[in-house]
């Protein structure tokens, strides 16, 4: 998608700090980090939000929880414990219209989150 923030740092028409790549997906750190550790991974396909989720994806899906895994355990926070977040829609908080997992750690994580 041509006017997609997230497919433009994919096209490195935007930067970005990248931690991460591999076929499917990229890592990177969020330019407004709510902990020590924020990274994002997305799909290099667009999907506009979890509403747009078919089972064709699921593989996708997989891959990236794969992705925030190693980078949690790279980054050294898997024994503490970290926080995978996929916000859906504007009423959830979701601000870019291209899935994203949210890889947040480094600190104490608070529940429920507001
Ligand atoms: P959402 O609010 O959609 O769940 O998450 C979008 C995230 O993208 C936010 O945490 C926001 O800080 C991050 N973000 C927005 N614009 C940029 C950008 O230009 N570069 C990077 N690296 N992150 C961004
Ligand atoms: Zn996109």
């Amino acid at each position: 998608m041509t006017d997609c923030l997230f497919c433009k740092i994919i096209n490195q028409e935007v930067p970005a700090t990248r931690v991460y790549e591999d076929e499917h997906v990229i890592a990177f750190d969020d330019i407004n980090p709510q902990a020590p550790i924020h990274k994002l991974i997305i799909p290099k396909c667009h999907i506009h939000n979890m509403n747009e989720l078919e089972s064709d994806h699921n593989e996708l899906l997989g891959h990236m929880f794969q992705a925030a895994k190693k980078l949690a355990s790279d980054l050294g926070i898997a024994d503490d414990g970290y926080r995978v977040v996929m916000n859906c829609n504007e009423g959830a908080g979701q601000t870019v219209f291209h899935i994203h997992l949210h890889l947040l750690g480094g600190r104490k994580m608070q529940w429920p989150p507001g």
